[in-house]
């Protein structure tokens, strides 16, 4: 069994940064609004983070590390209907089973917080939330250690997905250190704040808002005029139902749009967030579940390019 957990962990941690993606994930999904990301050596030698949310019951603590158990899922109709961010149950276990992981967890009532490690659980000091603690990655497994780029690239792989969840809620406040020195820090803060801070200024001073509605699909966010789109390249965020994806349906619609207005920007830069009726898209469809399948991926083409193109056309007017 611990094989199958080692193969299934490859699948869901493949390197530092999904372990942080799944920890933040399970972390928004507690309600925290305050999240601590500590790191060592590109996350390969350390991944701490602290929360401040609902913690988890003594009782449940061995449950939570064990594989598919999820307290997030009750029923398959609910499984059609996920509203949270994860919810197949494997990520503690499978991080778990590539690393020594210590949990330490304190819900709102208990007197004191308690912790698993290898299985065992005993009382701990902290204040109400969860800290997850994982040390030594693949220590066990070192082929896939041998796949690992240098500890920069890592790191930056680790740094990059704070971003891109931190751009999602600048309700809650993160901060992120390397080695011991800080690297980021964001109170809570309006989106515009949040993603001027992350984005730069170049960004938020050419940017178009945009927020449009049609039947069940909502799109709304930021696109960048050309100009910023050349100081920063790579600063496309699209995010489903608070999901950051990279769809290639998506970025294909919003691509169109900047062709068909601004005639061929080569480097779009946008922050934009696609709610819908969680039943009308899959989000299931990997395991890094950085794509989604939508019922109707025709209207949702449709809308995104046509919604963008508007925005688009406030300048060219
Ligand atoms: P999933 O998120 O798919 O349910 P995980 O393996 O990521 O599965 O987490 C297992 C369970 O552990 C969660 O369902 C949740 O009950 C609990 N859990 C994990 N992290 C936290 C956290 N930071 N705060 C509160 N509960 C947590
Ligand atoms: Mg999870």
């Amino acid at each position: 069994d611990n094989l199958i957990s080692q193969i299934a962990a490859g699948e869901v941690v493949e390197r530092p940064s999904a372990v942080v993606k799944e920890v933040l994930e399970n972390a928004l999904d507690a309600g925290a609004s305050n999240i601590t990301i500590r790191l060592e050596e590109g996350g390969v030698k350390r991944i701490a983070i602290s929360d401040n949310g609902r913690g988890i019951p003594q009782e449940q603590l061995p449950l939570a590390v064990a594989r598919h158990a999820t307290s997030k899922i009750a029923s398959l109709t609910e499984l059609e209907n996920v509203a949270t961010l994860g919810f197949r149950g494997e990520a503690l276990a499978s991080i778990a089973s590539v690393s020594l992981l210590t949990l330490t967890t304190r819900t709102a009532d208990a007197p004191h917080a308690w912790q698993i490690e290898n299985g065992k659980v005993s009382p701990a000091s902290g204040a109400p939330g969860t800290t997850v603690d994982v040390q030594d990655l693949y220590y066990n497994t070192p082929a896939r250690r041998k796949f690992l780029k240098s500890e920069q690239t890592e790191f930056g792989h680790c740094a990059e997905v704070v971003r891109r969840i931190a751009l999602a809620r600048p309700d809650v406040s993160f901060s992120l250190t390397h080695n011991g020195k800080a690297v980021d820090h964001w109170n809570v803060s309006a989106i515009e704040k949040r993603s001027a801070q992350i984005l730069g200024d170049a960004f938020s001073s050419a940017r178009l808002p945009l927020d449009e509605s049609a039947g069940p699909l909502r799109l709304h966010g930021f696109v960048g005029l050309p100009t910023a789109s050349k100081a920063r390249a790579d600063a496309q965020f699209f995010y489903v139902n608070g999901r950051f994806v990279r769809d290639k349906l998506l970025t294909h619609a919003v691509r169109a749009a900047y062709q068909d207005v601004l005639h061929g920007d080569r480097y779009p830069s946008y922050v934009l967030a696609l709610d819908l009726n969680p039943a009308l898209v899959d989000v299931n469809v990997h395991p890094s579940k950085i794509e989604v399948r939508f019922r109707d991926s025709r209207a949702v083409h449709q809308f995104v390019f046509h919604a963008v193109s508007r925005a688009l056309a406030q300048t060219s007017a």
